[in-house]
């Protein structure tokens, strides 16, 4: 069987390629969004640590810290955190060439660093998978149809012709964006294409098995107390709408010592509740309550997001935030959510 790949050029046509290469003469920053995950985090440096391979100098920045089940992916310990470290990014952004934008398509995710970025005005390279890009990027790789961003960079290394430059580091940063992005090869996002990859980095040194533990088998034990609290005490069902949802407030989140990526995955054992085909995650945080949430077909909880909570995402997997109480956000949610179940 031949697996074809045919479609990458509708992506990456000719010409952006062309372009693509006269811009990497240059030095320059790869960013990705605000509250990174594993593929935001897993593209920038499989990216930064490919271009190494082929002689391309960049800095990896982004804007706010990632959580610590990520810490291990090699070059982590180099990621510039815009939030404390704003010198040093002023510096970078100011000495860059071009900038890659990374795993989202709309300079707003970036915050007070997405100014800087813009007001640099270099040459942008925006590789994605959301949809509805915004017009910023001098150079646009975006296809909303593709599982994660690191699977876009297997793609554009495969299109450079540089698969041979794939070692075990940028492997395994690439593989971990995949793994969280596609709940572990299980959402319909995945193709052959996406196994046809995989099997490549494995060829290039990938231990897949290793990235799984390091991701899952990783946890605190402050981190599974709270899973605990939230399944036993907080997840509520509401069968007539097929909703489920889990809210913590901050002294919740406290008393169970709460860090950046303790919630992480928290929102899809809500959906794995029979009969529910729409959750979500409501977390207070500085006042604001920051949202999760996913779906089974047919309900677009990007538009739930996009529409009611100054947020988006993809069809299943969407975020945003909203300014009100935790209770009120959830009124909110239910009031709002059988708009989006009769389409
Ligand atoms: P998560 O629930 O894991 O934080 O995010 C799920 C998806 O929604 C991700 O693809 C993420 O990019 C998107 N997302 C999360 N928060 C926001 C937000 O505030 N604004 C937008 N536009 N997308 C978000
Ligand atoms: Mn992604």
């Amino acid at each position: 069987m031949t697996i074809s790949l045919a479609h990458l050029k509708a992506t990456f046509s000719k010409e952006k390629i062309d372009q693509l290469k006269e811009l990497l003469k240059g030095k320059g920053a790869i960013v990705g969004h605000q509250s990174p995950d594993g593929d935001s985090i897993g593209s920038c440096l499989g990216l930064h640590l490919f271009l190494r391979e082929i002689g391309v100098e960049t800095t990896v920045i982004a804007p706010d810290p990632f959580p610590s089940f990520l810490a291990w992916l090699p070059g982590a310990e180099n990621i510039l955190i815009f939030n404390s470290d704003k010198a040093s990014v002023q510096q970078v952004i100011a000495n860059a060439d071009f900038v890659f934008t990374l795993d989202f398509n709309d300079l707003s995710r970036l915050g007070e660093l997405g100014k800087l970025v813009e007001q640099r005005n270099v040459p942008i390279v925006m590789i994605d998978h959301h949809q509805s890009p915004k017009d910023y990027a001098t150079i646009q790789f975006s296809d909303p149809n593709c599982g994660s961003t690191c699977e876009l960079i297997c793609q554009l290394i495969d299109v450079l012709g540089e698969n041979d430059k794939i070692n075990k580091a940028v492997a395994q940063a690439l593989y971990c964006g995949m793994v969280m992005d596609t709940g572990s090869f299980r959402f319909s996002s995945v193709s052959a294409t996406t196994h046809l990859f995989v099997a490549r980095l494995i060829e290039s040194g990938l231990k897949p098995h290793e990235v799984h533990e390091n991701i899952f088998d990783n946890q605190s034990f402050e981190k599974l107390r709270l899973l605990g609290f939230a399944l036993s005490e907080k997840l509520v069902i509401v069968p007539e709408l097929s909703a489920a949802y889990i809210t913590l407030s901050e002294e919740e989140a406290h008393k169970y010592n709460y860090e950046k990526g303790f919630t992480e995955g928290l929102v899809n054992y809500a959906l794995s509740v029979k009969g529910v085909s729409v959750a979500g995650f409501f977390r207070e945080e500085d006042g604001k309550v920051k949202i999760s949430f996913r779906s089974k077909h047919p309900v677009k909880v990007n538009e739930l997001a996009a529409k009611y909570f100054n947020g988006g995402g993809h069809i299943h997997a969407a975020g945003g935030k909203a300014h009100n109480s935790l209770e009120d956000t959830v009124a909110l949610f239910l009031q709002k959510l059988p708009e989006f179940l009769t389409r």
